[in-house]
Order: structure tokens, then C-alpha cells, then sequence
């Protein structure tokens, strides 16, 4: 099929409109790297309190409560705004799906205060995945395919495959449902399966139901007619292992067929250190002195001193188990007797917050610690730390291994999922990208960064894996052909 496709991408979070974390950068740059290559996409996005209305000029596609959706006996009223994203030189409509009872907060799945999951989650992405359907059929406009991301989006392909399999509108369009994480289900307790509104039938184990909960996750890899995954590697790990598939295991080895690992790219509109207008010093592979600025204003930031020849060890991350920073916590004494520098940006368990704020006060010349979210210090970390700790336990994809090495800064990983499949091994004589270990234990993290101090301090060496990273290509572009490849398989059928 040579026609281009027209496609609805479905996302809880999009950058720059929302974002908790790597899902909405993959939502942002992979339908731009699809409509390069010349195919109709829009986003649909629920429409939060906090998305400002004249930042991003939103205009009212369909009024305010034209669109009736049911969920559980109520009814509830949508209506849709848009606006657009536009790196490059094509921009990608979004639309907003809006309902003030819903989404007129200040978090996307939590409260900010309190950090508790917001109790009617269940209905308010069962509000949205129906929505999605109702507000596509007022808008006469039919995709070939709705391509799903997470548990948020996990009811569509059931929909479309029951209540609306017979609706002449919506039953042509085809389904892939993409898997960011399998930790994150959203399985909800049983009383929340009524409020969707899908056949009775369906709450048994080979339908929606994973260990007594109404799961939409399960759900989407159930009904979707293609499921992808963001690595290779983590595509064998949740469909063989059910360390990695999070009680799921079993249904993704049965649908092996359809499960594809497409690895995630980087947006090099936004993570590029040549244009990087969050950084203190653009630089590039031919300009590596200028990284140095870069060092000494990170530093700077953190209130730590500039030592010349001590490397910087950084890491952004979410603080969750998934991440492994217990590791980092267990080896930081050790750590910090190599004349190293370590600075973190992180958000989340208040905890491990605690626990490396106690170090920063022990070590308070070697450590700098930001708890929130900061865009902008996330740039500036990539581009002035020397080496990049990503220890985590699982990782889909991952994508700060990858804006480290476009930024030449040497990530220090855990072998598993994308980080595997994108950080390849020093092995000597200049070669590699990064220092890799495989077991999650901290002795073998600690060894890890030992064995790439040791190449630090040959600077011609290092300057090899700087320049080795630096130039591999990571595009969205790659991928983005793949996923429409699958789009045309699935239309085939
Ligand atoms: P995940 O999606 O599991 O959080 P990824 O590595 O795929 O992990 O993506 C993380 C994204 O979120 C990156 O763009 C990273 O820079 C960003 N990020 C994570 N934590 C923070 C933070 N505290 N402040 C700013 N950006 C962050």
C-alpha cells in the first residue's frame, strides 16, 4: 500500500503539553518522525487543568459538552480542544480531550501534594479511551489505525473489537498497542469493570481480568491487533520472564507473534548539544573543549567546587525501585574515595530523597542533589557531567543513555532492556559507546565505574567513546519507518 496512511496516536502524556517521564518524548517526536515521512498523524491527549490555554493557543474543535460518553450509569459531557506540535518542518495537530470533572487538576495521575494516585483513575481513562471513539466519529475523521501507548489508552482495542465492532465507522480501523512499561497496569479493583461498559463476558482471565483486578493494560494486549514494545531486549524479557512481565507474561509469550520490540529514537530537535539553547555552551564532536564550560557551570549550579581532573558522575531519573538507586546509595561511601564528583536530579520516593541528601551533607564538596523536576537542569547535566549512571533493576528503552552519548557523556548502565540493546561495551583500542555490567548487584555497578575511571584518566581514550557516541545515529527516523511498516502489514489483513 503506497497511500499515505492516516493514523491517531493516543498518549496520556505529551511533551511539551505534559510529562512524567520518557513517554511523553516518545509521544512528541515519534508522530513528527511519522508525518516526515509523509503520512496524516494527530495526537489525542486528555486536556489537564495545567495545559495553558494561551501558551499553546488552544481552539475549540467541537464546544463545550456536545459529546455525551458514558461511564458506569452517569453520563458524562467532553468537549475537544486543539493545538499543535511543530519541530519540524511539519506540524502535528493534538487534540484535547476536555472534561473539567476529570482532567481540570493539577496532577496527570496524582495529586502533586500527597503523591497519592487519584481514586477515580479507573474512570477517568475509561472516560477517555471512549471519548477518543465518540469524538472521532463527530469529527468524520477515520483513521486507518489508532496506534495505543500504556494502560491509559489499554481500552480502546477493546472497544472498537465489542461495543463498536459493528458501528460501520470505526470497525475498519486497526489497532497497535505499545508497551512502555509493563509495571505500570492500571488494574483497578472489580466494581471498576462495570463503569466501562464492555461485555460481562469479558471479566474472566483469558479476557480482562489479571489476578482478580480489572486490568487495562491486559486489556489492550488482549484486543490490539499488533503490540510493540520500546527494545528488542525487553521484548524477550516480558514475554519469557516473569521477573520482567509483571504477571503477564504468559499472554505476551502466547501472542509472541505480534510482538515486536522497535527501539525508541531521540528527538534531535530538542537533545542535541550543537543547538541546545538550555546549555551554557553549544558544542559538538570537533568541540569537546567546550563541554568543559559546560562542567564548570554544572558544578556551579550544584554549589560544588570545579576540580580539575575529578570526573563528574550524573544521573536524571525518576526515584522508583525500577531505577535502582539503592544500588547507587549502597557504594556512595566507596564512591566518593575516587576523587569523583556525583549529581543527581531526581523526583519521586521521598526516602531515597532523604537518603542522598544525608550524603550530600556528609560529602557536601563532592555531592549536589536537585529533588523536582527541571527541564532545563536535565540539559545541563547531559551536557557538563563526564559519565551517566543508569543502574536500573528493568528499563524498556530508556532514553537518557542515549541523549548522554549524543552529548558525550559516558553512560554507565545496567545490562537489561533498551540500555542493552543501545549502550555497547568498552572492549578496548576505542571501541564501544559505554561501560556495561549485568548483574543488579553494587559491587558489579561499583566495578562498572571503576573500569570507565580507569579509561577517564586516558583522556585520548576517553575522547574515542566520547566522539564513538557522539556520532551514532539515534534518529527517530529509523524507527518511525518501522512502525508504519507494521501499519501496512496490519492493513494487509
Ligand atoms: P522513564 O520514562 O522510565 O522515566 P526514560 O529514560 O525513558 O525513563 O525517560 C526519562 C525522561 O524524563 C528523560 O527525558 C529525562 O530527562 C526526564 N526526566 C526524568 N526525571 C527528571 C527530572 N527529575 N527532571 C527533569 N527531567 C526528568
Amino acid at each position: 500500500m503506497s497511500r499515505p496512511l492516516d493514523v491517531l496516536f493516543l498518549s496520556s502524556e505529551v511533551d511539551p503539553f505534559a510529562k512524567t517521564g520518557g513517554l511523553a518524548d516518545v509521544s512528541s517526536a515519534l508522530p513528527q518522525a511519522i508525518k516526515e515521512l509523509g503520512h496524516e498523524i494527530r495526537i489525542m491527549m486528555p486536556r489537564y487543568r495545567f495545559i495553558s490555554e494561551r501558551r499553546y493557543k488552544l481552539h475549540d474543535i467541537i464546544r463545550l459538552k456536545e459529546i455525551p460518553i458514558p461511564v458506569g450509569k452517569q453520563t458524562e459531557l467532553a468537549n475537544v480542544k486543539s493545538s499543535f506540535i511543530s519541530n519540524l518542518k511539519e506540524k502535528v495537530q493534538v487534540y484535547f480531550l476536555d472534561n473539567a470533572n476529570y482532567f481540570g487538576r493539577d496532577g496527570i495521575y496524582q495529586s502533586p501534594v500527597g503523591r497519592k494516585d487519584y481514586k477515580d483513575n479507573d474512570e477517568r481513562f475509561i472516560f477517555f479511551c471512549r471519548g477518543v471513539l465518540e469524538t472521532l466519529k463527530r469529527l468524520g475523521w477515520q483513521p486507518d489505525i489508532i496506534h495505543c501507548n500504556d494502560w491509559q489508552t489499554g481500552l480502546v482495542p477493546a472497544y472498537l473489537k465489542t461495543l463498536y465492532s459493528s458501528d460501520p465507522f470505526l470497525k475498519p480501523i486497526k489497532t497497535v498497542f505499545t508497551i512502555h512499561n509493563m509495571a505500570y497496569q492500571g488494574d483497578f479493583a472489580p466494581d471498576a469493570f462495570p463503569k466501562s461498559g464492555l461485555p460481562k463476558s469479558l471479566f474472566h482471565v483469558d479476557g480482562v481480568e489479571a489476578y482478580g483486578k480489572f486490568n487495562f493494560l491486559k486489556t489492550g494486549l488482549q484486543f490490539a491487533d499488533a503490540i510493540t514494545t520500546v527494545s528488542r531486549r525487553y521484548a524477550e524479557e516480558i514475554s519469557t520472564s516473569d521477573e520482567y512481565g509483571s504477571g503477564l507474561t504468559g499472554l505476551l509469550a502466547k501472542r509472541k507473534k505480534d510482538l515486536h520490540g522497535i527501539l525508541n529514537g531521540i528527538d534531535y530537535h530538542v537533545w542535541n548539544p550543537v543547538t541546545d539553547d538550555l546549555i551554557y555552551r553549544k558544542y559538538d564532536a570537533k568541540s569537546l573543549d567546550a563541554k568543559a564550560d559546560n562542567k564548570r557551570s554544572l558544578v556551579g549550579r550544584f554549589k560544588l567546587p570545579y576540580k580539575e581532573g575529578a570526573p563528574v558522575i550524573g544521573a536524571i531519573s525518576r526515584l522508583v525501585e525500577q531505577k535502582g538507586f539503592d544500588l547507587v546509595l549502597e557504594i556512595m561511601d566507596e564512591l566518593l574515595k575516587m576523587n569523583v564528583q556525583f549529581v543527581l536530579l531526581g523526583d519521586g520516593d521521598k526516602g531515597t530523597e532523604k537518603q542522598f541528601d544525608a550524603f550530600q551533607k556528609k560529602y557536601p564538596k563532592q555531592i549536589g542533589v536537585f529533588f523536582g523536576f527541571d527541564k532545563e537542569l536535565a540539559h545541563l547535566i547531559e551536557a557538563g557531567s563526564d559519565i551517566f549512571i543508569m543502574p536500573s533493576r528493568y528499563e524498556p528503552c530508556g532514553l537518557n543513555q542515549m541523549y548522554s552519548m549524543r552529548y558525550g557523556t559516558i553512560p554507565v548502565v545496567r545490562a537489561t532492556g533498551g540500555l542493552d540493546d543501545t549502550v555497547e561495551d568498552y572492549s578496548g583500542n576505542g571501541k564501544g559507546t559505554g561501560f556495561k555490567f549485568e548483574k543488579f548487584d553494587a559491587k558489579e555497578l561499583l566495578k562498572a565505574i571503576q573500569r570507565a575511571l580507569k579509561v577517564f584518566h586516558q583522556p585520548e581514550e576517553w575522547k574515542k567513546l566520547m566522539r564513538n557516541g557522539m556520532t551514532k545515529d539515534f534518529s527517530w527516523e529509523h524507527s518511525a519507518k518501522q512502525y508504519v511498516n507494521l501499519y501496512k502489514e496490519l492493513l494487509k489483513q
